[in-house]
């Protein structure tokens, strides 16, 4: 594979290197290509929300690390686009919030399930669930997909899951586990069949709940609980989808956005 050299100059010198990161997770088979694909409809909807955290994503990271912390049985589930973003973050959040982290994979394959187990050995994790030795079943899907390992997604109450497709996230949502979902997409089937929907990157999300966690982990069950009680996940997408009409009214009337006017459409939408 040919390597460029993407200079720090360039405009979108960050969204580069992510897709560099990308490639070499394709190539230690950590990624598929469909991976690939998923990325860059992700990164569409991204440019639709001006590539920041906006306030409906900080608000549903809030309710989500809340029902982490509340949960009995919190589960994040991993594929490959959140191995090869965010490893590291994974892992760090998972400490935080005492939830597991289990192997979720839509195309399934023993290099695939060895490839991504040995990028978190060697990042000091071990606890990887969901390998080929510790399957169960879930209803509403077949093959590889319905594999889940009885420690983790099986008796999970609540599931975290990040660019995923929107049939596993509604057999989940089915067998009545909470489940919050990452997707930038705030029409995707993953975004509404969710009890949270984090319209974000997963590369600001982690990290943003992160400290979140650190915050909220001292509260009490109380103070958690009021958080998700003023949380309501419908009109959250709403505004979500609302802020991207907004900046294409905005758009189609002024021109195109420099990164000046992106800032000043943003301030606008928020009042
Ligand atoms: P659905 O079945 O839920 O309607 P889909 O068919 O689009 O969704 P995929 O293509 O598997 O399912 O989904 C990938 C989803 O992940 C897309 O909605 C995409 O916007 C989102 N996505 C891609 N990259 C990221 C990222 N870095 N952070 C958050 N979401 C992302």
């Amino acid at each position: 594979m040919i390597r460029v050299k993407i200079p720090d100059t360039h405009p979108r010198a960050e969204s580069l290197r992510v897709r560099e990161r990308l490639i070499e997770a394709l190539e230690a088979g950590v990624l598929t290509e469909s991976g690939l694909i998923a990325h860059g409809r992700g990164e569409c909807f991204d440019y639709l929300i001006g590539e920041k955290t906006q306030s409906f994503a900080l608000r549903a990271e809030k309710a989500a690390v809340a029902t982490l912390l509340l949960a009995e049985h919190p589960v994040i589930s991993v594929n490959g686009n959140a191995a090869a973003l965010c490893a590291v973050e994974l892992i760090e959040l998972s400490s935080l919030l005492d939830a597991k982290l289990e192997l979720n994979l839509f195309y399934r394959s023993a290099r695939r399930e060895k490839a991504i187990s040995k990028l978190f050995r060697k990042l000091g994790f071990e606890g990887l669930l969901g390998n080929r030795t510790q399957r169960a079943s879930i209803r509403g899907l077949d093959g590889g997909r319905a594999k889940v390992s009885p420690k983790g997604l099986l008796i999970a109450d609540t599931v975290m899951l990040a660019i995923e497709d929107g049939d596993r996230t509604l057999s989940l949502s089915r067998l009545g586990k909470n489940v919050i979902a990452i997707d930038l997409n705030p029409l995707s089937r993953t975004a509404s069949a969710a009890s949270i929907t984090i319209v974000d990157n997963i590369l600001r999300a982690i990290p943003r709940m992160i400290e979140l966690a650190k915050d909220l982990r001292y509260r009490s069950t109380w103070e958690l609980r009021e958080i998700l009680e003023s949380y309501d996940n419908s009109k959250n997408l709403r505004e979500a989808i609302g802020f991207i009409r907004t900046r294409l009214n905005s758009v189609s009337q002024n021109g195109s956005p420099t990164p000046n006017t992106l800032e000043r459409e943003i301030e606008l939408f928020r009042g």
